[in-house]
């Protein structure tokens, strides 16, 4: 999967994107990443790429002849590769709220833009003309969109296969079946007093699973209730099956007794 990162900063996204899992995602080819630098398409002779807004107030306003010139120029490329466009995602707190639903949905695209604003932000006939669709990360205001951009390049590259080291880590984390994740140890054994609960030492696979369900379900009430809700209206069958399974627990307890 290629991103295009649409920036004023590229130095900013080069140098988070070449570290760590993503950095040995992309050397091996499983990801690709590339920060254009929109003021190299002014054609401001003082190479400005900012300036007031109409109708007054503080700030400058990112102009739209380089921004769109840019973004033009990267969709020719992507068009001669794909025989089509690609989504052009603009970082900004008007849009939907990034979430793990979106990241998985991303991860399909085989190429995908997202458009930085900073100042106070990008002149709208820009946008309107791209066709951008707009993604927040939250409801409060950063300098730029360099960071929304590299969180959602981040979620979206662990869906892609390979790009973590066992494909299993990205399935059970939180989010992905709509809880919250149980808690998790390592070793040793016994730290500072504190034992690991004793089910994960059993070797017994499905207790394990069970437990760890348990706990998801009981974190995501406690601190979650909306997701919560969702979950079992979702899953009337796993909720069923739950039911019937500590009946059962119950049944033999009893009987045990
Ligand atoms: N004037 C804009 C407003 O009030 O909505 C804020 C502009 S902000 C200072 C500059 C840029 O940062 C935006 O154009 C956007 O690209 C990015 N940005 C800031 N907060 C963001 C958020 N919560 N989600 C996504 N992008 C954000």
């Amino acid at each position: 999967m290629r991103f295009h990162v649409l920036t004023l900063f590229p130095g900013m996204v080069e140098a988070a994107l070449g570290e760590s899992i993503l950095g040995r995602a992309s050397q091996k080819g499983l990801v690709e990443f590339s920060a254009v630098d929109i003021r190299s398409y002014t054609e401001n002779r003082h190479n400005r790429v900012d300036d007031y807004t109409y109708g007054g107030g503080a700030g400058m306003l990112m102009q739209a002849q380089p921004v769109f010139d840019c973004c033009s120029d990267v969709q020719a490329q992507i068009t001669e590769r794909l025989g089509r466009p690609a989504r052009v995602l603009y970082m900004s707190p008007l849009g939907p709220v990034f979430d793990q639903q979106m990241a998985k949905e991303l991860a399909q695209e085989e190429e995908l833009i997202l458009l930085c604003g900073h100042y106070e932000g990008i002149d709208a006939r820009a946008l309107e003309e791209i066709g951008v669709e707009e993604v927040s990360i939250g409801d409060f205001v950063l300098t730029g969109g360099e960071l929304p951009a590299l969180m959602i390049i981040d979620a979206v590259s662990r869906m892609i296969p390979g790009v973590l080291g066992n494909t299993d880590s990205a399935d059970t984390d939180s989010f992905m079946n709509g809880l919250l994740e149980y808690p998790q140890y390592s070793r040793p054994a016994v730290w500072h007093g504190k034992e690991v609960p004793p089910v994960l030492l059993s070797g017994d696979h499905a207790r394990v699973d069970e437990w760890r369900f348990e706990q998801s379900l009981a974190i995501t009430k406690e601190r979650r209730p909306d997701l919560y809700e969702k979950f079992v209206q979702d899953n009337p069958e796993i909720m069923e099956e739950r039911r019937r399974r500590i009946e059962r627990a119950k049944r033999l307890e009893e009987r045990r007794r």
